[in-house]
Formats: C-alpha cells, sequence, structure tokens
C-alpha cells in the first residue's frame, strides 16, 4: 500500500484568535488533496480553539507535550488533557526545543514513548547543525536521534518522522531534492535494519525546512519524501499550494 502523503503546519508561537481564524477558515474552504494527510499546529493556548473552527478529517498537533501522566509539573501538559481536548497529534523533538530549552534525546525518547502509549500520533522531527553537516556528521546525528527513540519504542506505526536539517529552518536555505532524499532514503534504510521492514515500508519520512509553494512541488517527486513539516508558510495562503503538491 503506498504511504499516505502528510502535510502538518508548524505554527510555532506565532498568531493570534483572529490570525488563526483566518487560516483555518482559508483551509476549510480550499480545495484540498483527499489523499493528503493534513495536521496544523498552533500554540497550545489555541489547540481548542483550532479544533473547534477546524473541519472534521483535518487535525490539530500540539507542539510539545510531557512524559508524566499528571501532577506538580507548572507550565506542562499531558497526553490525556491533549485528548481530552480533541488533539490526535504532537510534534517532540523540534531542533528550537532541542537546541533552546536544551531536550536531549532521551527525553524527546520518552515523550514520545508516553505519547504513543496514550494514543496520539508524533511527528517526531530530527536533523543536523550546519557544523555537523560540514563534518560529515548528517547520518550518526540523525541515526542517533532515532535510535534514543528506538530504545524505547518498539511500534513505529504511529510515528511520523521529520527530517529537517537545522540549517535550512527559516532560513530560506532549503535542502536540494538531492540532498534531502539521500537522507530520507538513510532513515528508510536505518528502520529497515533497526526497527523492521515493515516499519521501513510504512512510516512516512516528511521533509522540513523552509518548504514553499515553489521548492513543494519538485520534493515531493522524491521516493522517499512522503510530505513536509512546514512552518512559516504554513501561516500563509500558499499553504494550499504545498498541501496539493502531488496535484
Ligand atoms: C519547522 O519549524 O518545522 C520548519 C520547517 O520551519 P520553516 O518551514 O519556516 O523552515
Amino acid at each position: 500500500m503506498p504511504r499516505q502523503f502528510f502535510v502538518g503546519g508548524n505554527f510555532k508561537m506565532n498568531g493570534s484568535k483572529a490570525s488563526i481564524k483566518d487560516i483555518i477558515t482559508n483551509l476549510n474552504n480550499a480545495k484540498l488533496d483527499p489523499n493528503v494527510e493534513v495536521v496544523i499546529s498552533p500554540p497550545t493556548l489555541y489547540l481548542s480553539y483550532a479544533r473547534e473552527l477546524l473541519r472534521p478529517g483535518l487535525e490539530v498537533a500540539a507542539q510539545n507535550v510531557f512524559d508524566k501522566p499528571n501532577g506538580a509539573f507548572t507550565g506542562e501538559i499531558s497526553v490525556d488533557q491533549l485528548k481530552d481536548t480533541g488533539i490526535t497529534w504532537v510534534i517532540l523533538g523540534h531542533s528550537e526545543r532541542r537546541v533552546l530549552l536544551q531536550e536531549d534525546d532521551a527525553f524527546v525518547a520518552s515523550k514520545t514513548k508516553t505519547a504513543l502509549a496514550g494514543g496520539l500520533g508524533v511527528i517526531l522531527c530530527c536533523g543536523e547543525s550546519l557544523e555537523q553537516r560540514e563534518a560529515g556528521e548528517t547520518i550518526k546525528v540523525v541515526m542517533s536521534q532515532l535510535g534514543a527513540v528506538a530504545a524505547k519504542v518498539n511500534d513505529w506505526s504511529k510515528i511520523v518522522i521529520a527530517y529537517e536539517p537545522i540549517w535550512a529552518i527559516g532560513t530560506g536555505k532549503v535542502a536540494t531534492t538531492e540532498q534531502a532524499q539521500e537522507v530520507h532514503a538513510a532513515i528508510r534504510d536505518w528502520l529497515k535494519n533497526h526497527v523492521s521492514s515493515t516499519a521501513a515500508d510504512n512510516t512516512r519520512i516528511l521533509y522540513g525546512g523552509s518548504v514553499t509553494e515553489k521548492n513543494s512541488g519538485e520534493l515531493a517527486k522524491q521516493p522517499d519524501i512522503d510530505g513536509f513539516l512546514v512552518g512559516g508558510a504554513s501561516l500563509k495562503p500558499a499553504f494550499v499550494d504545498i498541501i496539493n503538491a502531488q496535484t
């Protein structure tokens, strides 16, 4: 069975009630490729609001979740709280959280395990810095980020991997189709050798990093690119063209 194309919109810490309503109204009224799974991820405060406005069939992801069920963890939110408000996905391991908030591989893996156990889908981000790429360490870095998750999680059926080279995020410097395809193929190979052939065949691997309506068509043609995680461009009407990149 072919892997269903998946496009996520990561709003990061952007938006207001008014602008999120505009984005959602645009999505609700747009003609979207029915073969694409679409998930938007507004800031935590607006998750319920987005869920209420968004038409059925389009899903909402949190940008984070904690790895404990409840208790004295000020400022955190739990898997059950997300599910209680109709949220079905969570983005974990985003480089902005890894770098700015010092989230390490083990913590990301622990949160992934908790989210999956509670029934959320996980958009699991990985990717190298410019320094690591120039030192030839891309594959090593990505595999060690994924390896930390594989050490805690056996079932990858609800994980979507997002390969996001840090040097391409928010910089306007998109990876070439060859650079992206090379890493995606290596991730698929790694899944085959370290998880299972089924996981290698079925796991969606998204590309993220300065995706726009201009470059999404070429990237979408690569055999191991199964969709996108989109930051800046998900706030714009052209997000619809990225969702429809395969049409
Ligand atoms: C992201 O934050 O996941 C991302 C890919 O951002 P941008 O598309 O803005 O580079």
